[in-house]
């Protein structure tokens, strides 16, 4: 039998609708900035549509966009003035930013409480001890899609291809935290193929289109695959399989491919995200979850 797909925009609009009982439940309206520094399109679209969602959701979403020649130490003085505004919860900034400014340097001066996407030191550490409060978007959305399929995390054996600090090492303690037995695989993992056929749950967060084929996937294993890799339409029609491309349609003259071969994964997993429709709608939901919490424990409600 084919695997079951996990609905990410179904599990997300739950998420969305738990944030807005949680805020019509607070006695204020907690306020998420996103700074955007520059004109990356894809930047743009991403702030606009957070900034969008939270107004939708009742939180009160802005948009702080600076030019792209702006100075590290400018960036730097007006992250010290939302830090220092009482009324903003939540700050996050969108990355890349511009080669003169070092991200690093920005991520660890926003205040740890309202560190929204869970980036700062601060955060990251208290998620690598176990007491995560503000914890990356993308993987909690991951774990979010695991635990919706009722699928048992506790003493399976996750398996995460990856290591960045946005998503395969977050996403690696979250599922550790929740006692499963985990694996991180990269670049220099010697046998990816040999390591995934062991994993009970497969967490794909590569960057690189189906890299993960049928037979690298364990009979009956969930699959998540965080991908998200543009494409042009005619590499996509080679390497993507009949059945799947209806599903694929060309937007803006690329196509949206995941790391994992869904057409052949389908037919071994239990469970599946999509790509589009996975992960990808988990994001924006819990960074606004993120920004609920940041409010109620800045404010102590
Ligand atoms: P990243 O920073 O480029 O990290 C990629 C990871 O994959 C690295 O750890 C790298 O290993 C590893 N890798 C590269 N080639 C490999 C190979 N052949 N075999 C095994 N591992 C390999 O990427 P990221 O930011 O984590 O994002 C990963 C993917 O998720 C991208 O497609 C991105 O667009 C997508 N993403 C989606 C969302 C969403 O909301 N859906 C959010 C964030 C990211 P090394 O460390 O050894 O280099």
């Amino acid at each position: 039998m084919p695997a079951s797909i996990i609905d990410g925009k179904a599990v997300a609009k739950t998420v969305e609708s738990e944030v807005s009982a949680a805020i019509a439940a607070l006695p204020f309206r907690p306020a998420l900035v996103a700074v955007r520094v520059g004109n990356d399109p894809a930047s743009e679209i991403y702030v606009r549509s957070k900034a969008k969602k939270a107004e939708e959701l009742g939180l009160r979403g802005h948009e702080a966009i600076f030019p792209e020649s702006m100075s590290e130490a400018d960036l730097l003085a007006e992250i010290a003035r939302l830090n220092a505004d009482d009324d903003i919860d939540g700050i996050l900034v969108q990355l890349p930013l511009p080669k003169q400014i070092d991200a690093r340097k920005v991520i660890d001066a926003i205040d740890p409480a309202k560190d929204v996407d869970g980036f700062h030191p601060h955060n990251v550490g208290l998620l690598h001890l176990g007491r995560p409060i503000l914890a990356p978007c993308t993987p909690a959305g991951c774990i979010r899609l695991i635990e919706s399929t009722g699928v048992t995390i506790e003493g399976a054996h996750a398996v995460v291809l990856g290591r960045s600090d946005i998503v395969g090492k977050p996403m690696a303690a979250m599922l550790l935290q929740r006692n499963a037995t985990v694996t991180i695989c990269h670049s220099r993992t010697r046998d990816l193929g040999d390591v995934t056929r062991q994993a009970d749950i497969l967490v794909a967060a590569v960057g690189r289109p189906i890299i993960v084929t049928g037979e690298m996937i364990k009979p009956g294993a969930v699959v998540i695959d965080v991908g998200m890799n543009r494409v042009d339409p005619a590499f996509a029609d080679r390497i993507a399989h009949d059945a799947d491309k209806s599903r694929l349609l060309a937007k803006n003259g690329s196509v949206l491919l995941g790391d994992v071969d869904f057409a052949q994964a389908r037919e071994i997993a239990s469970w599946i995200t999509p790509v589009p429709g996975g992960v990808g709608p988990m994001t924006i939901a819990m960074l606004m979850k993120n920004t609920v919490t940041a409010a109620a424990s800045r404010r102590r409600t």
